[in-house]
């Protein structure tokens, strides 16, 4: 069987080169398929079919045993040892050299028909026919409808796309200030919605990104497309707590505390621009004492530590990790195979179909399993 790759660009694998900051975040360690499916807001039924045949410990073997050791970050991302995605590239591009892969560069596909014999003309932009007895599509995720064009014609539907995984914009507001601070542990909402998600939340100089709000921004991809990205963020900077408990809290605090000045003691553990910050958005001059704290700015404080509201206006891309949400519709795909359930011999995998997760290698994760079952069940 002869296999032929067809790459539309000069530049063969260039985003797993640019991937997770250059070094390649190559999947997640996770043993567990159930656990692996909640970090995926888009696919995670037809990934529980698919996951089975090729998982991560897959990955880590297939890898392993091509000469790629992996390691483990303290957050589960895994990376190849060497840091460098080139490590990566070399290897893909080994196997396909074995097997004489003839690759073919600069060669974009604009139109697929189907001969009657269920084969398949393709041709490029240049003008060049080709033809294939099965084909599978790998074309990675467009960010407009229309470039979804070439494969509705061949009677596949798609979920519109939006872009995941981005970073808040906070223009105007002075917490924009505090740039470089992180906060270990907060809770983040979307007012007027049911999204929200916790974790680590970093201030940037547009405005705040890090886990929490990645996650957020995965989750919400759709949502908040649909807001133009103008909407209220809740952040809990103290998740432990309400509003009331955290003002329960300081009224028992502020007698142990009471001669110190509150801007100088920080109940919270937080990092002390930031406290600082809050007290002065709460009203609270630098030179009270908790002792002397009005109730009214003492309340302004819980109100702030525990629902600090922000106006977002626009995204940013996550330099490190980001996708396209939407793609082709799952039903139309045999999640065991890859293979369409509309074109005989035709197959799919990565991120073309409407799957998509949150960041930590769950992407890949789902280019490497969906593209050995598109491989694997093609050659059959
Ligand atoms: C900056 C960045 C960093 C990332 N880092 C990580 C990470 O660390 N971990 C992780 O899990 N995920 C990461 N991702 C996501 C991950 O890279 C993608 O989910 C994954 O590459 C999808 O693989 P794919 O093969 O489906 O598509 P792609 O990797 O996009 O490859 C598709 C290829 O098809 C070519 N092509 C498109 N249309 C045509 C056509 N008509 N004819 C011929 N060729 C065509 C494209 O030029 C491209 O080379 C990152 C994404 C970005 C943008």
């Amino acid at each position: 069987m002869k296999v032929m790759i067809f790459e539309k660009s000069s530049k063969l694998l260039a985003k797993v080169r640019i991937s997770g900051g250059g070094r390649c975040n190559v999947t997640h360690d996770c043993e567990s398929i159930s656990e692996m499916l909640k970090k995926y807001p888009r696919g995670s039924r037809f990934l529980k079919k698919a996951f089975p045949h090729f998982f991560t410990l897959d990955t880590i073997k297939w890898f392993d045993e091509r000469g790629v050791k992996l390691k483990t970050e303290s957050d589960g991302r895994m990376f190849p040892v060497s840091d460098n995605s080139q490590s990566i590239i070399d290897c893909l591009l080994r196997e396909a050299g074995k097997y004489k892969v003839d690759i073919k560069m600069n060669a974009d596909i604009i139109e697929i028909r189907r001969y009657e014999d269920d084969s398949f003309k393709l041709t490029t932009r240049d003008g060049a026919v080709h033809s294939a007895g099965k084909l599978c599509v790998a074309c990675g995720g467009f960010p407009k409808a229309s470039q979804f064009e070439w494969l509705s014609s061949l009677g596949h539907s798609f979920e519109t796309p939006v872009p995941s995984l981005f970073t808040f914009n906070i223009p105007g507001n002075s917490i924009t200030n505090l740039m470089g601070v992180t906060v270990e542990n907060t809770s983040v909402k979307i007012a007027g919605s049911k999204l929200q998600q916790s974790g680590p939340l970093l201030i940037t100089h547009w405005g705040m990104s890090g886990p929490a709000i990645l996650k957020l921004s995965a989750w919400g991809a759709r949502e908040l497309a649909e807001k133009n990205y103008h909407f209220k963020s809740l952040v809990n900077w103290v998740p432990i707590y309400h509003e009331n408990s955290a003002r329960e809290f300081m009224q028992q605090f502020r007698f142990s505390a009471a001669s110190q000045k509150v801007v100088n003691r920080n109940p919270f553990a937080l990092p002390s621009r930031l406290w600082e910050h809050l007290i002065a958005e709460a009203g609270i001059s630098p030179d009270v004492r908790w002792a002397d704290l009005p109730a009214k700015e003492q309340n302004n404080l819980a109100r702030i530590l525990t629902s600090h509201e922000f106006e977002v206006k626009g995204k940013t891309t996550f330099k490190e990790e980001f996708v396209t949400a939407g793609g082709i519709n799952l039903d139309e795909i045999d999640p065991q195979t890859m293979q369409s359930r509309k074109v005989k011999n035709l197959f799919f995998a990565g991120e073309i179909i409407n799957v998509d997760g949150v960041t930590g290698g769950f992407n890949f994760q789902n280019a490497w399993t969906t593209g050995y079952l598109a491989a694997v069940n093609a050659a059959k």
